[in-house]
């Protein structure tokens, strides 16, 4: 057996964090390779090192004085390395990252030294090779990540590293400058090492129990789900749910690695299990519920438009000149509904109208603001009937008016568009009539 574990920024924020992250990885035997983030936040008000790390090296880049900022980093380290008891100096490391700022080795560069330090912290503590992400995880020239070269040098160096730490979220193009994934990206190294050591599972530590089944803000204290496939998972973390970074999915997906979302803070709680795919049925009708506001609709009206060739596909042409993309498009006999994030269409708003008249002579075009989108999401609606019925009625129970209906052909998906005032109220309609009162 060999797991893979990931820990995230709340888990290794002070000393107190690492000792729980130690006794889970000594608890059991499997847990051989760790991917550490930087140090998070120890209290609400408190500032991520990768942040003090970014505002360090702006000023370095403006040559301006960055040695109270960095000597605040350093003192995150010194309390973690003195909290823990270890014999362990970073001078060598400070004069190194402090030398490389003056001399603008980069933002990436700078940011990836949260991970770093806090990897060399890591393996000391636990008594783990160090093996610097800069050595394996590949950048392509154009930024792109290279998955064969790196998965061929990890795996290989894996193979003879009996227990290794890797910090998370940067690696290095093939000329040794560092480069980082986008932010969270220690969850894509997690997947990417999981991968390449043939992991039995990845196990993703963090400071809740798991994917919840809708945001905590809208409602409180949601149930946590058991188990989700990628596909579920992918629905509603397009939707704005989020617990893991988006890219983390596909290097584990592929391998058919489950990821298990663990919390530090209470390790006996079994958390989520992300699957390929799994004959567990969710424990509600639903497995999720998650959306966004910020949508702005676009119908288009027209006489006999359903008997017009090429009608839909040259509104969509105006889209696609002024480079928005669409996020549905539900369509009556006459009527085309295009939705678009609000932003996005804001800048071009009347490019694409005017497109759209020269390209489709429409009767009539229809713009409406502020509109929100809800999908709810679950691998068990295709067996049970009744779905759509019971989040309509919630919606109507709460008085609210639907503006749009949109069901995926997979059936795993139920969209609806409600304006954005009504959006937290709707999800709290949906959660109730699915969780509260499941027959
Ligand atoms: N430390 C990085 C960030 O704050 C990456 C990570 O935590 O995954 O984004």
């Amino acid at each position: 057996m060999k797991k893979v574990v990931k820990f995230g920024g709340s888990s290794l924020a002070s000393a107190e964090q690492f000792k729980k992250v130690g006794a889970i990885i000594r608890s059991e035997e499997a847990r051989r390779y760790v991917v550490p983030s930087a140090p998070g936040k120890r209290f609400s008000s408190d500032t991520k090192v990768t942040d003090l790390l970014y505002s360090c090296y702006s000023l370095a880049e403006a040559d301006e004085d960055f040695e109270t900022v960095l000597a605040e980093i350093r003192s995150r380290y010194d309390e973690i390395i003195s909290g823990l008891g270890l014999n362990l100096s970073l001078d060598d490391e400070f004069v190194t990252i402090r030398k490389n700022f003056k001399e603008k080795a980069g933002v990436d560069y700078a940011a990836s030294r949260g991970e770093y330090l806090n990897g060399i912290v890591m393996a000391e503590y636990l008594g783990y090779t160090f093996l610097d992400a800069a050595n394996y995880i590949t950048f392509k020239e154009d930024g792109s990540f290279d998955d064969m070269v790196t998965n061929e040098k990890l795996s290989a160096c894996l193979e003879k590293t009996e227990r290794a730490v890797i910090p998370g979220f940067y690696g290095a193009y093939v000329d040794g400058r560092v480069k980082t994934f986008s932010r969270g990206g220690s969850d894509v190294t997690g997947s990417i090492v999981a991968k390449a050591c043939r992991a039995d599972i990845y196990e993703n530590w963090t400071d809740v129990s798991g994917f919840m089944l809708t945001d905590p803000r809208i409602v409180k204290d949601p149930e946590i789900i058991e188990t989700i496939t990628y596909q579920e998972l992918r629905e509603l973390s397009y939707m704005g749910a989020s617990v893991l970074h988006e890219d983390a999915i596909f290097p584990v997906r592929k391998a058919g690695i489950p990821i298990n979302i663990r919390n530090t803070n209470s390790p006996e709680d079994k958390g989520t299990m992300i699957v390929a795919n799994t004959c567990y049925k969710p424990k509600y009708a639903i497995t999720g519920i998650a959306g966004r506001k910020g949508f702005t609709s676009i119908s288009i009206e027209k006489d006999m438009m359903n008997a017009e060739i090429g009608f839909g596909r040259r509104v969509l042409s105006a889209f696609e000149k002024a480079g928005i993309p669409f996020e549905h498009m539900p369509s009556g006999i006459d009527t085309m509904t295009v939705y678009v994030n609000q932003h996005e269409f804001e800048e071009h708003e009347q490019l694409v109208l005017s497109e759209i008249r020269r390209l489709c002579e429409p009767d009539v075009i229809e713009l409406e603001t502020d509109l929100a989108l809800i999908a709810v999401v679950g691998r068990g609606m295709k067996k049970n009937k009744g779905i759509a019925a019971r989040v309509f009625a919630a919606l109507a129970h709460s008085g609210i008016n639907i503006r749009m209906i949109d069901q995926g052909s997979s059936e795993m998906n139920i969209i609806v568009g409600v304006e954005s005032k009504d959006f937290e109220a709707s999800v709290r309609a949906i959660y109730d009539v699915f969780v509260n009162m499941e027959l």
